[in-house]
């Protein structure tokens, strides 16, 4: 397909989403509102993804969907993807700031010499706040993890798979190598039954991040031929263009060493995730089996609505 014909794709959809009232326009691309229907269609999704790692016995994390400015910083996220990230900036000034502040507000000047970086940033990735809870030693019976949250990615697209804001549920894994990876194993099984019982079509592949810059590309080669991530990719606008809704990522002792988790034998601990991205999930069941819940098939909604 041609980037124009990409484009009246991502639009066709989200218009849909939006006639369906299934999504609620902000005047901001990918920052909407969910109708009742959608978030239960998330909710049905992520309860299916949860359930899926209940057998691993995991400790189970909620999160606000913000993290220290400390973590934010520590996990290299400005160094890698700084087109992405979300510090929280706040304004701490006085009076005499506060007046200035307000004139180029009145003024419709660029305000954003008057704030200051917080001490806080949005979550870009549902897992970071888990490792630096674990710093220290493991017990015998820790190590696997379930989380959920919002996290912040800042890349507006009318594509309705590719929000600012939106849903994993990630499942953490934290040990070994030879656990971390046997772990990643099980799950390399478990998705694909997960995504053929809601009729989505996929293929699974390496993959890496979008890391950023010339440095980034480095980093890109070196995470596909180590092949720390594999994603599992649905074409919900054909085959040559498929978008990532689930990946299992393995860090090697990159949390570990950066946040001092060793194992019960006191070795680095290794350490890998798996996360759904939930609205993606939904948006491709909405656009696969159509914006009516009521025509989905059976076999489908017996997943969702258990
Ligand atoms: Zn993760």
């Amino acid at each position: 397909m041609s980037p124009d014909d990409l484009l009246l794709a991502h639009a066709d959809l989200r218009d849909r989403l939006f006639a369906a009232k299934l999504l609620i326009p902000s005047g901001v691309d990918g920052l909407y509102g969910r109708s009742a229907i959608f978030e239960s269609v998330l909710q049905g999704v992520d309860a299916a993804a949860y359930a899926l790692g209940l057998a691993d016995e995991p400790t189970v994390m909620w999160f606000p969907p913000m993290i220290p400015r400390t973590t934010f910083e520590a996990v290299d996220y400005l160094r890698n993807f700084p087109q992405l990230c979300g510090p929280v900036f706040t304004f701490t000034g006085d009076n005499k700031a506060h007046s200035e502040l307000v004139r180029r507000l009145d003024e419709h000047e660029d305000y954003s010499s008057s704030l200051e970086l917080s001490e806080v940033a949005l979550t870009p990735a549902c897992c970071y706040p888990v490792y630096p809870s674990l710093a220290g030693q493991l017990g015998e019976d820790e190590g696997i993890y379930s989380t959920m949250g919002y996290c912040f990615r800042h890349e507006p697209s009318v594509d309705p798979m590719r929000l600012q804001a939106f849903r994993q549920r990630e499942h953490v894994r934290v040990g070994t190598p030879d656990q971390v990876l046997d772990w990643r194993e099980v799950w390399v099984d478990r998705i694909p039954k997960l995504l053929e019982s809601i009729g989505l079509e996929f293929r699974s592949d390496f993959a890496n991040d979008p890391f950023f810059g010339r440095a980034g590309r480095l980093m890109s080669m070196s995470q596909r031929e180590q092949q720390l991530k594999i994603e599992w990719l649905v074409p919900v606008f054909g085959e040559e263009d498929p978008t990532a809704c689930v990946s299992a990522n393995y860090h090697q002792n990159h949390f570990g060493e950066l946040f001092g988790i060793t194992t019960p034998d006191a070795a680095e601990a290794h350490s890998g995730c798996v996360g759904f991205g939930l609205e993606r999930c939904a948006v491709a069941l909405f656009a696969a089996h159509g914006t009516d819940v009521a025509q989905w098939p059976d076999s489908v909604t017996k997943v969702i609505w258990p």
